[in-house]
């Protein structure tokens, strides 16, 4: 399929073919002509596969027709989660409109209210927002919803697990019964789907497998580790080789972020850490100097990295593994983006066994494992995987995951998700070798 084949307005077409897109992603493929007929969409999809144009391009073809009668209250509006998700999502906004007149505004959290009072004081096309800004301008009657013609939910479960349910409720409680809604949510648990019932109207189901969404382009690689020097000597090992161009590394905590990005500065990298506890301009600082290529290694949570879109990513390091498979899809998304070469590294330790199994269930292989010369990891996945697989009164597979409730299935897999082969028969691989270590 073609982009022309899609039915979109000159402007639009024109837009997407000067971003070098030659045809639709799947997700696109499937949720464009649905959201052109109007339909609500209630998509699976993470980010990586082309999700943002796949409502885009539609919420941007109704603004293609002038209404009769709107007195400038927004036609369009978006919800994510994080404050870098929609600086994102405004800029493929303003990538896609640019042969467009569009006003378009972003009202987000820890940002100053005097912008965007003045920006809502002026007439506006498109708004995207994070949930708990939008609800103060709700309450100070700042924001006229009233006109809201499509309704965009991107992350959705995100959002939801930031606690922001009720937010999107009342939010959507003040747009008009009748406008169009599209869904975006990586997972799909119980709770996800009965706040989808609760928003959509006969929607058109899109789901875009696990499998499609990690790109062919990103290789993955495992490295078992003993402990935190270990990781540490490794992480030193392999930032040290020039073919790392640019990486995230992704560690557990705020603070384990700020002490390896300065323990990397100090090793003389062009290091810096990103986090929720840094305020907006400093993030918004961090991401511009990445941008450039100020910043070699940008060590980050989760939450802050969620949705960054930085073409020249070459490494994902998981410094620490993530505990839900959702997390490593999105998190080595960062890199192979728009069809370029990646590597995901991820250091995996004893404790992370269970999660490396709800990950390589997840998408359905056994993930290769590599050692580095000189650091050989002494312990074994295999030994440790002798001893009781389960705590007594941990948590089992298809139990809350923390801060969402009621996750159906296991864990690390989406309801309905191509299972591939179990992980406790995941056979191990045979350890590839790579690169003597440099004296
Ligand atoms: P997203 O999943 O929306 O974060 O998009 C991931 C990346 O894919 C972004 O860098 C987009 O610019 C790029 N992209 C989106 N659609 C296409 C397409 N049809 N062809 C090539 N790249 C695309």
């Amino acid at each position: 399929m073609t982009f022309a084949e899609l039915n979109l307005a000159p402007s639009l077409l024109k837009a997407v073919t000067d971003c070098g897109y030659t045809a639709p992603t799947p997700i696109q493929e499937e949720s464009i002509p649905a959201a052109l007929a109007g339909r609500d969409l209630l998509a699976n999809a993470q980010t990586g596969t082309g999700k943002t144009a796949a409502f885009m391009l539609p919420a941007l073809q109704r603004l293609t027709v002038q209404k009769k009668g709107n007195r400038g209250a927004p036609r369009v509006l978006v919800l994510t989660p994080t404050r870098e998700l929609a600086t994102q999502v405004l800029d493929a906004t303003r990538t896609y409109g640019r042969y467009m007149k569009l006003r378009s505004a972003t009202l987000l959290g820890g940002m100053p209210y005097r912008p965007q009072f003045d920006a809502l004081a002026q007439p506006l096309d498109l708004v995207v927002a994070t949930p708990g800004r939008l609800i103060d301008h709700l309450d100070r009657r700042s924001i006229d919803l009233s006109q809201v013609e499509i309704l965009i939910l991107d992350e959705a479960d995100r959002m939801l697990d930031m606690g922001f349910k009720e937010a999107v409720e009342t939010i959507t409680a003040a747009t008009p019964a009748d406008r169009q809604t599209l869904f975006f949510t990586a997972t799909l648990d119980q709770t996800m789907a009965r706040l989808a019932m609760k928003l959509l109207r006969d929607p058109v189901r899109v789901e875009i497998g696990a499998q499609s969404t990690i790109s062919e382009q990103i290789e993955q690689r495992l490295h078992l580790t003993d402990n935190l020097f270990h990781k540490q000597q490794l992480l030193q090992h392999l930032v040290a080789d020039q073919q790392v161009h640019q990486a995230i590394i992704f560690s557990a905590t705020k603070r384990d972020a700020d002490t390896l990005a300065k323990t990397l500065s100090a090793q003389g990298h062009r290091a810096a850490a990103l986090h929720g506890d840094m305020n907006q301009a400093a993030r918004n600082r961090t991401l511009r100097d990445l941008r450039r290529g100020h910043i070699r290694l940008l060590v980050a949570t989760d939450v802050a990295a969620r949705g960054i879109d930085v073409t020249t990513i070459s490494h994902v390091i998981n410094f620490d593994l993530p505990k839900f498979a959702e997390d490593y899809v999105h998190r080595i998304g960062r890199t192979g983006r728009a069809g370029a070469p990646g590597t995901a590294i991820s250091f995996v330790s004893g404790a992370d066994r269970d999660a490396l199994q709800r990950i390589q269930h997840y998408l359905g292989r056994t993930l290769p494992r590599y050692i580095v010369p000189g650091l050989e990891p002494t312990v074994t996945l295999e030994a440790r995987s002798k001893a009781p697989a389960r705590r007594p009164g941990a948590p089992t597979r298809g139990q809350h995951r923390p801060g969402s409730n009621e996750r159906a299935g296991s864990p690390g897999q989406r309801p309905g998700a191509r299972s591939g082969a179990p992980a406790s028969r995941a056979r191990r691989e045979p350890v590839v070798e790579y690169r003597k270590r440099s004296r």
